[in-house]
């Protein structure tokens, strides 16, 4: 007897089988794919599906391809249920794939933890540290912006700030807040509501000459032991990063972000003999075999990996257990297009794994905070997933309700001549 594609055995009729998997679309200040599958004794899992300025060709996804394949299949049954999204498409990897299997993945490990009674990170192996150092945000308009919001960040209660400057002689520079907050949460959203998305200009050569005395004021101002980060943002060529990386060790960064892109990662082999500033790569990637050569050689100091876009908490546990070989450490990506679920789920895999490193924080707004209901804590610097069974994050219906999708797009970078640039 031939097997069906799922196969019999993943079938079961016990309580643990799927009764129903919904995709769930809302906007409440930006917009979210949420994934909620149910057993048949009613216990409910949720998984982020969020792909920021794709978010219907992941939904599509999951709707027309992949729920029918769950349904009737024993949730219990997560590494059977990866290996069959991930090989049984024929086509593999790709951020949007990536998500709709990440958001299934989550979902069954949220069940399970439910089931079990315990909160996911127990399931993971148990804690190995009392709470997730997290890093915040600032930036400036001018330095002494960028020092104000250093301080509100400080303020706030943030041990380690990613400092980010407007740029003399570009009109829009990423990360760089319209109206930076002098005080509560730091608020910057770079997708932008409309039909298409935004241009904007960029100049590396007056960036790479700016920089470096922005890094050094926010050191004269706040001495040596504050941890700063910086993103560069994929948009400098190897030689500019490795460059970059150089002029900026006198002020001793935490880390250096997507100093260039890394689709070919040999490149990371120039900017790496010429620095020891560390490096930080790895948030549009989606697989273990986008690190490869980067873990291998030594090439990167952070993975930057959010669950959500890699795979799920099963995928990115093994790109994290082949990076501590390395002593490479975690850096997951944590923007507010990372849902309240996605972040939960990051944050039990931060508490449980041994080579954690940092986690990015941007905290989330008010409105959606009212459609996710998490249990996670912020306290003193420290974010913990808190002792909720599974993710520890609830969906509320009648408040998504209010929030239908609108379209958003990140915006995309030209040079001065005109020519398409890495945003
Ligand atoms: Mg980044």
């Amino acid at each position: 007897m031939t097997a069906t594609p799922t196969g019999p055995s993943a079938r079961t009729s016990a309580g643990t089988a799927i009764r129903s998997a919904e995709v769930l679309v809302t906007s409440p200040g930006r917009n979210f794919v949420t994934l909620r599958v149910v057993t048949e004794d009613g216990v409910v899992g949720l998984g982020d599906a969020t792909l920021n300025g794709r978010e219907l060709a992941v939904a599509s996804y999951l709707t027309d391809h992949v729920v029918p394949l769950l349904l009737g299949r024993d949730a219990h049954r997560i590494e059977d249920t990866w290996q069959l999204l991930y090989r049984s498409a024929y086509w593999r990897r790709g951020p949007v794939t990536m998500s709709a299997i990440a958001a299934v993945d989550m979902a069954l490990w949220d069940i399970k933890a439910r089931l079990a009674g315990m909160p996911l990170h127990q399931l993971l192996g148990g804690a190995s540290r009392t709470g997730i150092m997290a890093y915040g945000h600032a930036s400036g308009r001018d330095v002494p912006e960028l020092l104000d919001s250093i301080r509100a960040q400080l303020a706030e209660g943030f041990r380690a700030i990613r400092v980010q400057t407007a740029v003399p002689g570009i009109d829009k520079v990423y990360g760089v807040s319209a109206r930076p907050s002098t005080s509560g949460r730091y608020d910057y959203e770079p997708a932008q509501r409309a039909p298409l998305p935004a241009e904007e200009d960029w100049d590396s050569a007056a960036y790479l000459r700016h920089v470096p005395g922005v890094l050094e004021a926010v050191r004269n101002e706040f001495g040596p032991a504050l941890p700063l980060l910086h993103d560069a943002h994929h948009r400098l060529t190897p030689i500019q990063a490795a460059r970059l990386g150089k002029a900026l060790e006198p002020y001793d960064l935490f880390w250096l972000e997507d100093c260039t892109p890394a689709e070919n990662q040999e490149t990371l082999r120039l900017v790496r003999a010429h620095t020891t500033t560390p490096l930080a790569i790895g948030e549009v990637f989606n697989t273990v075999w986008d690190y490869q050569t980067l873990l291998r050689e030594q090439l990167i100091d952070y993975v930057r990996s959010s669950v959500t876009h890699a795979g799920g908490i099963t995928a990115l546990r093994r790109i994290l257990d082949a990076a501590a070989q390395y002593q490479i450490k975690s850096g997951l990506h944590g923007p507010t297009d990372v849902s309240p679920v996605g972040m939960a789920a990051a944050l039990h895999l931060d508490l449980a794994i041994h080579n954690f490193g940092i986690q990015e924080y941007m905290q989330h707004s008010g409105a959606t905070e009212s459609v996710f209901r998490t249990s996670f804590r912020w306290e003193g610097g420290y974010l913990h997933p808190g002792e909720h069974p599974g993710l520890g994050v609830e969906y509320d219906d009648d408040a998504a309700s209010r929030f239908p999708y609108q379209a958003a797009y990140l915006p995309f970078t030209r040079l001065k001549d005109g020519t398409v640039h890495d945003w």
